[in-house]
């Protein structure tokens, strides 16, 4: 008997027909006949927020009226992916929906492909913020997301007939976003500029404009747990919209221009900063957004108190500073103490430090932010006040702590010297409770050299959570065949919740029928993945091929140099008569990535690897066993389709920069097998999936690091390895560039000069394993073993865990009562 928990609602596929029939007519004035599949979806969107309301608003009142600490999750990102299917799923409404749309003359895919994807994210970091809000839902903690509600999100990637990137705006929200809720009523004033004047022996900020943050709330539905919590991103808009005037004077865009300015602050995600107005734009983001988190936390927790005792503020709420961009919010909120409240530094100083805790995502010490005090005096000019002054009581507790004068010097929160500047990520590390690193390995890294000076004398400060994917978008949604599988094997889906019952598949692994299910659910996803590329980009992918992806941002640590390199190489010796393509097992390699607009090497490794796959595609020596394929605009909806199809994942970082990766956790959820180094959280993956199941290849931390202290020399490399040379000539040569040998030069020349992040000295190792994927590939009973013992030993990875270990080491809460 399997037993079945999953929330179900109790109405019927027939009455959820006729709410999206009422909705069809009522809110968007269609009949049925007349509607579009765009009409059914967001009917259907509405029905299901409908189902979700009174969730939410119970949700809300249990928060603000019991007793628990709430999670508030300041993100400059959150890449939340399509919302239809989650919502249904956490309203049990799955089938009800299914049968309904049908039951209209509707096709389901049609009607969840009319939602747009929101692109508000970068990569993991944002991922992550979507995944750890689903899981506090899920676990019935009162949290609330604070971010932005950009216009524009990460743009829409497109490749022109070079291979080249091309980015195009993303408008998103140029569709309809029924899931948006704009709350005009709870606007929060958020000011900038001016100047610091002395009134009655207090300090007086006299901003010189302001913009209003309006809220628009999203609804997070947790699973099974009846709990539906907030996300509040904020809009800006401009409080004096319109200068009529000017407008009369027919001077349209100096009539628009206060509202251009104020709107410019949600534009777009991440304005390119190379310029002083760039950065000035990204730290008034900053700015709205805490700012406007901050005073609204107060409004919620002491609801109509002009006068509200905000030394209990830290037992209502808890701040994560996800990375240093809201961390412009500690002295925010020391301003708010002081200046609004009254109250005296150290009890705003008390409160503050209580209320903020830092997650560092970095390693780079080049890569943490820092602000030049100069800006942030001409915007926030009580705020740098706050700032010098927590740098001197700083500087006072460190002469108490240590005797090296070298190490307070380097500590210092403003830098000395003719342009100081600001060190977010010290200022975080030093103003809050806990500073946490993202992976085992990454959190001792920041102990042992990016944050050492800190660690040494704040030690208690530290701790890890190593990150998580939630099982319900990244298994259940994703992969529904496997759910059902897991289901089967283990007789319960209760394993949604407590994703360690995966151990449960551990023993049937062993069963060889068992095995086959899993074998032919893999090749199922795999034509599933061939149809959706064909469907949606046009593309042709062989499902009996192996399916051998790499997705992720381009970044040269994350080194698709290398993937594209072994693969040239593979090609180079097929030409040359070494190798024979009969022997060779057909691969498929699939990669996904966008790269910064202004990252000039990342977006030519674009180029190439379009160009490799035009070539290597289309050449009748290969007989379409190696083929390579660049699908445009990854995004999470490519992620759901792609990484339940995969059999093999590439996580092939250079060891030390990858802090820890959460697609190679998805990956190992979905029975894919990973080839990669000991970098992130792949080395607590592979110690739990076991070493057996996982191809190792490449230099350790410490072996990085000796090479780089003894000076790294790529030509030697690519002296000694003729695989290798043969490649990098290859590009060189103009193969790829329809013989022209400039295309590439950047690119080879960095190659063979600089070569930061060692792709040439892992070269050798990295084709060494190759061998050893093909032969355990060539059986392919075993091959799914191990891929399901991935399944099986990866419950750890799920959100859930890395909720859990924050609740109980950082945040100090728990679920509602
Ligand atoms: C999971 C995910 C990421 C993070 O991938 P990494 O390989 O861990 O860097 C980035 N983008 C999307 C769309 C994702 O789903």
């Amino acid at each position: 008997m399997t037993e079945l928990t999953a929330p179900k609602s109790s109405i019927t596929s027939s009455e959820f027909a006729d709410e999206l029939r009422e909705q069809l007519k009522y809110t968007q004035g269609v009949t049925v006949e007349q509607a579009t599949a765009a009409d059914v979806y967001v009917a259907a969107a509405t029905a299901v927020r409908r189902h979700l309301m009174d969730s939410w608003m119970t949700t809300q009142q249990d928060m603000i009226n019991g007793n628990t600490k709430a999670v508030g999750y300041l993100s400059a990102e959150f890449l939340m992916g399509k919302q239809l299917r989650n919502a249904l799923l956490n309203a049990g409404l799955t089938e009800q929906f299914d049968e309904a749309v049908e039951s209209l003359g509707f096709d389901v895919q049609d009607v969840v492909d009319a939602e747009y994807e929101p692109g508000l994210g970068n990569g993991g970091l944002g991922r992550l913020a979507a995944c750890f809000i689903d899981s506090l839902a899920s676990l019935g903690v009162p949290a609330f997301g604070y971010g932005i509600q950009y216009k524009y999100g990460i743009f829409r990637q497109e490749f022109d007939e070079d291979g080249k990137q091309v980015e195009r705006p993303d408008y998103w929200l140029s569709n309809e976003d029924p899931w948006g809720h704009i709350d005009y009523g709870r606007s929060q004033r958020v000011n900038f500029g001016g100047e610091v004047v002395e009134e009655n022996g207090k300090r007086v900020w006299k901003p010189a404009w302001a913009v209003r943050a309006v809220p628009v709330d999203y609804m997070v539905p947790g699973y099974a747990s009846g709990r539906v919590n907030t996300l509040r991103l904020w809009q800006a808009k401009s409080y004096d919209e319109f200068d009529l005037l000017a407008f009369n004077k027919s001077e349209y865009m100096k009539a628009v221009e206060p509202q251009v300015k104020a709107e410019n602050i949600s534009k777009i995600l991440y304005p390119e900063d190379s310029t002083e107005v760039g950065k000035e734009l990204r730290l008034e983001q900053q700015y709205f957004f805490t700012c406007a988190s901050i005073h609204d936390a107060i409004r919620v927790f002491y609801p109509g108190q002009d006068k509200p005792d905000l030394t209990t503020f830290p037992d209502k709420i808890t701040f994560q500073l996800n990375d240093t961009h809201p961390v412009i919010g500690i002295p925010e909120l020391m301003r708010v103490l002081i200046d609004e409240y009254g109250y005296d530094w150290d009890t705003a100083w008390t409160i503050t430090n209580k209320t903020f805790n830092y997650t560092c995502h970095t390693l780079l010490p080049e890569a943490l932010e820092v602000w030049s005090a100069k800006l942030i005096g001409k915007l926030l000019p009580r705020h740098l006040e706050i700032i010098k002054k927590i740098n001197e009581q700083f500087m006072a507790e460190l002469t108490g702590l240590t005797d090296d004068a070298e190490k307070i010097e380097r500590m210092r929160i403003v830098t000395d010297g003719k342009e100081p500047a600001v060190r977010m990520a010290y200022l975080a590390t030093y103003a809050g409770s806990h500073v946490n690193g993202v992976a085992e390995l990454h959190s001792q890294l920041l102990k042992d050299v990016t944050l050492r000076d800190f660690s040494d004398l704040y030690d208690k400060k530290f701790t890890n959570v190593t990150n998580g994917v939630t099982p319900r978008r990244f298994i259940k949604l994703a992969n529904p065949r496997l759910s059902n599988l897991i289901t089967e094997g283990l007789g319960t889906d209760k394993w949604l919740e407590d994703l360690d019952m995966l151990e449960g598949l551990v023993p049937l692994a062993q069963d060889d029928e068992f095995v086959k299910k899993f074998a032919q659910v893999k090749m199922d996803n795999k034509i599933g993945f061939s149809n959706f590329a064909k469907r949606n980009f046009n593309i042709d992918v062989d499902p009996n091929t192996m399916y051998n992806t790499m997705i992720k941002r381009l970044h040269e640590y994350k080194r698709q140099s290398l993937k594209i390199l072994e693969l040239i190489a593979d090609y180079a010796d097929v030409k040359a008569g070494k190798l024979d393509i009969d022997k060779v097992t057909p691969r498929t390699v699939i990669f996904g990535a966008k790269a910064a607009p202004g990252y000039y090497l990342a977006k030519m490794t674009i180029q190439l690897i379009n160009n490799v796959a035009k070539v290597v595609n289309n050449d009748p020596d290969i007989k379409g066993k190696l083929n390579v394929v660049f699908v445009p605009n990854y995004n999470i909806r490519v992620a759901q389709h792609l990484i339940p199809a995969t059999e093999l994942d590439e996580q092939i970082s250079q060891a030390g920069k990858e802090a820890s990766g959460t697609s190679n956790m998805k990956f190992a959820l979905n029975g894919a097998l990973t080839v990669g180094t000991l970098d992130g959280a792949n080395v607590e993956i592979r110690a739990r999936v076991g070493a057996d199941n996982f191809f190792l290849f490449g230099m350790t931390v410490d072996e990085v690091e000796a090479m780089y202290a003894n000076g790294y020399d790529p030509r030697k490399y690519y002296e000694s390895d003729p695989r290798l040379k043969g490649a990098i000539d290859m590009v060189a040569s103009g193969v790829f560039s329809n013989g022209d040998e400039d295309t590439y030069e950047p690119l080879v020349h960095d190659w063979l000069n600089k070569d930061w992040f060692m792709t040439l000295a892992d070269f050798t190792a990295y084709h060494d394993v190759q061998s050893q994927i093909e032969t355990l590939y060539g059986d392919q009973l075993e091959w799914n073993r191990k891929a399901l013992l991935n399944v099986a030993n990866s419950g750890y990875f799920s959100s859930d865990r890395s909720i859990e270990d924050y609740l109980e080491r950082i945040w100090k809460t728990g679920p509602m009562a």
